[in-house]
């Protein structure tokens, strides 16, 4: 799913957890990310993209 990329990486509750890592909206973000195969997804395209990047290095 191509289009959740984009949504991550401008996520407002990813933006919010970041400036304010202890608020609760800050742990349940965490928790999310530790089932959500959405950000997963995101994470391994943003992976690979880094990977790809370092090759053509
Ligand atoms: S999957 Fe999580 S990080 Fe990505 S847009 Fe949705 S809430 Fe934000």
């Amino acid at each position: 799913m191509p289009f959740l990329k984009p949504m991550c990486e401008i996520c407002p509750l990813r933006r919010f957890a970041e400036r304010r890592p202890q608020s609760l909206i800050a742990r349940i973000w965490r928790w999310h990310i530790s089932w959500c195969p959405g950000y997963r997804l995101y994470k391994r395209q943003a992976q690979g993209e880094a990977q790809a990047e370092a090759g053509r290095g």
